[in-house]
């Protein structure tokens, strides 16, 4: 049948005089998912310079055929548009050049080992940073700083736990932030103690060396930040090493800072021309800011970067914490509260009062930045959602488009709140499993039942939410939409599950009712993701007049069980017309 179509289309093309545009390349035989409602599927895709010309049959591709466009038989494979991800921190892929790795050590003396050979390895490095130390390895108040003594005591070293909400670190680090038994915990933040030196009043106990939340800038702060070079360098190796083979052609940076050194690296490499993703960013606004500095310093910060693949539109917000640090801020109280905050009451912690989220929301909107909002715990999200009411309210209805992630607890009650308003849900499907988090952290911390209604998925979708989905890398590597796309119609994936049996038995299976469509979570990687980035206009569907952004899959995973879709490859990345990646 191929053969035949080949043929056609060359007879074809060869009496087709009178099409006016040429394409530089006819991709054809392909089984094309384009996003786009008003025509879902097609064969073919023509592309000129960075542009689709057209997208629909073979036979319909071939007027756009010239003698210098170069055919490329798509041999019957699933095209599906460039993946998009709503949230995932690409900048902070210089950390993996550039730190130690503990993903998936699993032991504290391992951990050691790591960062004792890397020390070793990297004599020069005035300070040694790495991350992915896991709180399930290191419960309750985590890992000392005397264990980090025994391998490196002549620099500070700070590692981030594979969440990124707290930070492990050793005496010379403590020492370098001024912290000590006479520090008190920050404002949304915690510096764990030595048990047993603990007390209300100053000198308030030994800290132990993790630190939570917040507190984490104190240290963070007194290091030096990456080089404009090293950003430079772990954004290439992203691209390389990350986006490209995964098919993500659209990314957005939630956690950028004004002046600070990723941005200058992005803006190089826009102007550069070296850009294969197209990059959305949010600069970070915390509680402690003085809006009145701030604001105008964003506003400068915004119009450096106008580059249709580099901008900086969106202004990141925390509501709380994470349920693992027992900062996320909830409801009702933690299971555990009493033994782990001394106060049956203990409900987490918010890091906004309600008036001061609202007037930041409303100046924000009101200078044209989206909002965008870290949301954990169900009070976090109410407060979150009561706000850009607060702000819509006095700014009047417009086209915002605020998003919230991470959604891990969200209140019935606000689901209908989220499409009355316009926001989008911004979750992490790569976490819809009964992983070990789930036994050993969100059981114990929230409880059954409630451990048990985590993430919601397709209560947003049948409310008419726009859902964007996002992997929050590095917290999640490797970022691989297809990965999430099974998650997020199982929410079950093969390896990550131990304790309960495979499905279609549903006891390993996080929240059954809460699963979607294959073209669900399609639409959340493309067309809602690009309406999330306000990229909608040039990508998130295959159209004519669009980037040509778009991905070749070794298997078709809109027609293959859904266990085998995180299987599926990428085969070819398409970005801007361009090649940017080939398995
Ligand atoms: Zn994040």
């Amino acid at each position: 049948a191929l053969v035949g179509a080949v043929a056609t289309l060359l007879a074809l093309a060869a009496g087709a005089a009178a099409a006016p545009p040429r394409a530089d390349t006819i991709y054809y035989g392909g089984e094309v998912w384009t996003g786009d409602p008003s025509q879902p599927t097609a064969q073919a895709i023509a592309v000129k310079g960075n542009r689709i010309l057209y997208v629909g049959s073979n036979m319909g591709a071939a007027r756009y055929w010239g003698p210098r466009t170069r055919l490329v038989d798509l041999r019957g494979r699933r095209v599906v548009p460039g993946f998009i991800d709503a949230h995932i921190h690409a900048s902070m892929a210089v950390q993996l050049v550039y730190s130690v790795d503990l993903y998936g050590l699993g032991a504290l003396d391992k951990y050691l080992a790591a960062v004792a050979e890397f020390a070793a390895a990297h004599p020069d490095l005035p300070a040694i940073r790495g991350s992915g130390w896991s709180n399930t390895v290191v419960p309750g108040i985590g890992p000392l700083a005397s264990d980090l003594d025994s391998v490196v005591s002549d620099r500070p070293v700070a590692l981030y736990s594979e969440d990124y909400h707290s930070l492990w670190v050793n005496s010379r680090a403590l020492e370098l932030a001024g912290i000590d038994g006479s520090t008190p915990d920050p404002v949304g933040g915690k510096i764990e103690r030595l048990p047993g030196s603990v007390s209300p009043e100053n000198p308030y106990g030994i800290p132990s060396g993790t630190l939570r939340e917040n507190a984490t800038d104190l240290v963070l702060d007194a290091l030096p930040d990456y080089t404009v070079d090293q950003y430079r360098h772990g954004l290439r190796y992203f691209q390389r090493h990350v986006a490209g083979p995964l098919g993500i052609t659209g990314v957005f940076d939630p956690l950028l800072r004004i002046g600070g050194n990723a941005v200058e690296a992005y803006q190089q490499l826009a102007d550069e021309g070296l850009l294969t993703v197209r990059v959305r960013g949010a600069l970070a606004l915390n509680p402690e800011d003085d809006l009145a500095t701030w604001l105008p310093a964003a506003e400068a910060e915004r119009a450096k970067h106008t580059r249709a693949l580099f901008q900086t539109n969106a202004v990141k917000f925390f509501a709380d914490g994470v349920v693992e640090g027992h900062t996320a801020w909830l409801k009702q109280p933690y299971a555990d509260a009493e033994e782990y905050a001394g106060d049956p009451n203990y409900a987490g912690v918010a890091l906004w009062d309600d008036e001061a989220l609202a007037d930041a929301f409303t100046a924000v909107d009101a200078a044209g930045f989206q909002i965008h909002v870290h949301a954990i715990g169900d009070a976090a999200t109410t407060q979150v959602l009561d706000a850009l009411a607060a702000a819509r309210q006095r700014n009047g209805a417009h086209d915002w488009r605020p998003g919230i992630t991470h959604l891990q607890l969200v209140d019935p009650a606000d689901y209908d709140r989220f499409a009355e308003l316009g926001v989008t849900a911004v979750p992490q499907p790569y976490w819809f499993v009964k992983d070990d988090y789930y036994t050993y952290l969100q059981v114990p911390y929230l409880g059954l039942p409630r451990a048990d209604y985590e993430y919601p998925m397709k209560s947003f979708f049948d409310r008419g939410v726009l859902v964007a989905s996002a992997s929050d890398f590095p917290v999640t590597i490797p970022p691989d939409p297809l990965d999430a796309i099974q998650t997020g119609v199982m929410r079950w994936f093969p390896g990550l599950v131990y304790e309960y049996p495979a499905p279609p038995s549903l006891e390993g299976v996080l929240w059954p009712e809460e699963r979607v469509t294959v073209r669900q979570m399609l639409r959340s990687f493309t067309r809602n993701a690009a309406r999330a980035c306000f990229t909608d206009d040039v990508c998130g569907t295959l159209a004519a007049g669009k980037s040509a952004d778009f991905v070749v899959l070794s298997r078709d995973i809109l027609r293959c069980p859904p266990q085998d879709i995180g299987t599926a490859r990428v085969l070819m990345t398409v970005f801007r017309g361009k090649v940017v990646y080939r398995d």
